[in-house]
């Protein structure tokens, strides 16, 4: 098999090493989530590790679920998981099928080994509590004590093994262990749990089954019994390892190669299951999709596309070494992704009212750049009339100095419009600005004339006929600390990582933008001229259009300003 133009990483450099040595001659991958929870983007690198080296040496895939807690588990999230898995890889190919494997559905094999290592002497039924075996189990200086049940005779343990089975005892009252070493330095090595009587039904084996294997028992059997050549996983499954061997190697089966990586973590989020579920049901998220949750859920429904977050892992690389990835390297991957794809419209978010008081026409319409870096996407037409609306924010009635914008006196272009110089500032009685009565030059109309004039500004406006009102949901980080466990890189001394809570993470305000939006579907992406990047999110009715803040653009006025002035 030819690699010639993979890249080249440890992993891949130790794939290349198995196809040359012919310990392999194919490559199989999977991605092997428990469906008890949403996928977040650490479990997008996961996936894209596991997918991309599959297809860099021509190999294959799967989506497997390692489905073996039933009490823990949903048909909620194995749905979720596969679509999201779908929208990650955009393009499966012909590297994965599009299927989705289930480790339960190896139940019935994986009792037969069992059975098959009680028969070795290498498994025994245990009567202990779960109390009594972690008190047993040592710690990691000091060893394990054997329990007696560890000498039942191989013909007892057969017995009750099969009894176990046939739910003649009650839940939790004993298990069936392998039998290792109670001493060894490896923890995971001391006579691990393989089954436990659990009555809960399963989301595929429904009641069929009164004793579920434990993870580490079902982990490699899976990998082993679907061919699995390199089964890729995080760091903390190292130390399982020699379990997985041991089991693999007491039944003389085949054997995948595992090999390990760190885990991706994110700055100003939480990447734990269970940190998720207390989001959610503390009601400080609306929800598992919730725009600022690291979800993938979430990312698709602020308006993320799996380009960007496949850009992102592939610049987070793989490796050994603890990683953080700042929040900003997304967002960069977001942006950079938006600005190719994502058409301009003009909408404002803290409108103030201009009279254009030389303009008499009802309505003109004025030539606008759908995607100055795609000119496939075409124009559009803006309505321009007597009474637009501004940003407040691009309005001073008592300007800073070197303020470019607009103030009483000065003059900005509005783009795509004319140059218009603000001429008098309207009070209301409680002071609050009313309007701002201004004139057009008309010699001055296009997006960038070459009059000559030095027009320090182009601001974004509307229309206050035709403008759409709608709502724009803004989101930003959802904790205020980089690392919410650690505030000020400090362990915490008392609280919770909720403690760090950002409480300005969502705003929602009444934005009013241009009708070409009146059709816009959910998930559609636009950028607001100077304001940020938006996407349509499902809330939306008809009528009554919402839109998610994706991120904000950075270096507005300086990219804006500098093009006006080209
Ligand atoms: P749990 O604590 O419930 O096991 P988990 O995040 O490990 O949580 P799994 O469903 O077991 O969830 O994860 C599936 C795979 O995703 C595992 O192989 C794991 O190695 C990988 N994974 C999980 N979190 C990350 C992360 N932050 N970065 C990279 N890979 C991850
Ligand atoms: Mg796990």
């Amino acid at each position: 098999m030819s690699n010639s133009g993979t890249p080249s990483d440890f992993i891949r450099d130790a794939v290349r090493e198995d196809l040359e040595s012919g310990r392999f001659d194919r490559v199989q991958t999977r991605f092997p989530p428990e469906p008890n929870a949403y996928l977040h983007i650490g479990h997008a690198k996961a996936i894209l590790v596991d997918f991309g080296v599959a297809k860099d040496f021509g190999g294959t895939f799967k989506l497997r679920f390692d489905d073996t807690n039933p009490v823990k588990e949903d048909q909620e999230f194995v749905d979720a998981i596969i679509d999201d898995t779908h929208w990650l890889l955009a393009e499966p190919g012909n590297v994965w099928d599009g299927q989705a494997l289930f480790g339960s559905d190896h139940f019935e094999q994986m009792y037969l080994y069992a059975v098959e290592l009680i028969k070795k002497g290498k498994a025994y039924v245990c009567d202990l509590s779960p109390e009594e075996m972690r008190a047993n189990r040592g710690t990691l200086t000091r060893p394990g004590t054997p329990c007696e049940n560890r000498e039942r005779p191989v013909e007892d343990n057969l017995d009750l093994f099969d009894r176990m089975r046939n739910g003649e005892f009650e839940d939790g009252a004993c298990t069936l262990r392998a039998k290792i070493d109670m001493a060894s330095p490896n923890i995971n090595l001391r006579d691990p749990v393989m089954y436990r009587i659990r009555r809960a039904h399963h989301h595929r084996q429904g009641s069929k089954w009164c004793i579920y294997p434990s993870y580490d028992w079902a982990h490699g059997l899976e990998d082993s019994l679907e061919g699995t050549t390199h089964s890729l996983c995080t760091l903390e499954y190292e130390d399982h390892r020699p379990l997985y061997d041991w089991f693999l190697d007491e039944l003389g089966i085949y054997h995948p190669r595992q090999i390990e990586f760190s885990r991706l973590n994110l700055t100003h989020t939480v990447m734990s299951k269970r940190k998720f579920v207390e989001l959610v049901e503390g009601g400080h998220v609306t929800g598992y999709d919730d725009p600022r949750m690291p979800t993938l859920a979430g990312l698709r429904r602020r308006g993320y596309s799996s380009g960007a977050v496949r850009e992102f892992c592939r610049r987070a690389g793989v490796s050994k070494s603890d990683q953080t990835m700042e929040m900003y390297q997304l967002e960069d991957c977001v942006r950079e992704d938006l600005n190719r794809r994502a058409n301009r419209v003009m909408g404002v978010l803290d409108p103030i009212k201009v009279i254009i008081t030389n303009v008499s026409h009802e309505v003109e319409w004025l030539e606008a750049v759908n995607n100055p870096e795609d000119p496939a996407a075409g124009v559009r037409q803006v309505p321009m009339t007597k009474e637009i609306f501004i940003d407040a924010d691009d309005f001073r009635a008592d300007p800073p100095p070197k303020y470019h914008r607009l103030s009483p006196g000065t003059e900005v272009r509005l783009r795509y419009g004319y140059v218009m110089k603000c001429e008098q500032v309207v009070y209301n009685p409680d002071g609050l600005i009313k309007e701002l009565l201004c004139k057009i030059d008309p010699e001055t109309k296009g997006a960038n004339p070459s009059d000559g004039r030095k027009i320090k500004a182009t601001i974004h406006w509307v229309s206050a006929v035709h403008a759409i009102e709608c709502e724009a949901r803004l989101y930003d980080h959802l904790f205020v600390d980089p690392d919410p466990d650690r505030p000020n890189g400090r362990a915490r001394e008392s609280g919770t990582y909720l403690d760090s809570l950002n409480p300005n993470s969502h705003t929602s305000v009444r934005a009013l933008v241009e009708p070409s939006v009146q059709d816009a579907k959910t998930g559609d992406t636009f950028q607001f001229e100077r304001i940020g990047y938006f996407c349509v999110d499902p809330d939306t009715r008809p009528g009554a259009i919402v839109f998610n803040r994706i991120v904000t653009l950075r270096d507005t006025w300086a990219k804006i300003e500098k093009k006006s002035n080209a």
